[in-house]
């Protein structure tokens, strides 16, 4: 797909206040998804900077991250292996728990999720304190793989969550 011009994508995301809890101010990515020029130019936009890793893999984390790597792995042919909250992933998982922006949860990964050495990319909606991708990092370190970056559709720089990881970062678009 072609990126024709420049396109805001900041304006296909949605801001809503207080959600899911009073203070925080939640970047809605449904309302660029459901539009399918936006959806396309955000992923176009997203395979540019994921390919400069040379993935053989990609990782997502449920379940926008879903929505983010998804679509790019079939672009770049890679596979895909999927982070997932407790209880969904048949057979022996390994997992790790953690600290959101507004609480708390755990990972899960398939011990056999990735070949020992793979090069892999780790994508998520948004990075927010950067608990959700560290914990990610680690998940996948643990099953072998070399994880070699780390990519966002949002980033919300405040926070400072890139600093919490020890591998290269790339958002589309950023929030102070
Ligand atoms: P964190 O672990 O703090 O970096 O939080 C990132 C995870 O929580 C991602 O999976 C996001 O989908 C979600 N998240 C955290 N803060 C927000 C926010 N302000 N708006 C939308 N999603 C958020």
């Amino acid at each position: 797909y072609q990126d024709p011009a420049p396109l805001d994508l900041k304006r296909y995301i949605r801001e809503v206040p207080d959600f899911p809890k009073a203070g925080i101010l939640f970047y809605d990515i449904s309302t660029l998804i459901r539009n399918a020029d936006a959806w396309q130019i955000a992923t176009a936009r997203l395979a540019e900077s994921v390919l400069k890793f040379q993935p053989d893999m990609l990782a997502g984390i449920e379940s926008r991250g879903f929505l983010t790597a998804a679509p790019l792995a079939m672009r770049l042919g890679c596979g895909f292996t999927m982070l997932r909250k407790p209880g969904k992933l048949p057979g022996e998982t390994i997992s790790h728990a953690y600290g959101l922006e507004y609480g708390h949860d755990e990972l899960h990964l398939q011990v056999d999720a990735v070949r020992p050495g793979q090069r892999v990319v780790v994508l998520d909606d948004l990075l927010a304190t950067g608990g959700t991708l560290a914990a990610s990092v680690d998940l996948l370190r643990k099953a072998g793989a070399h994880v070699v970056g780390a990519s966002v559709l949002i980033e919300l720089a405040a926070l400072k969550g890139r600093e919490k990881l020890d591998v290269p970062v790339t958002s589309l678009l950023t929030y102070e």
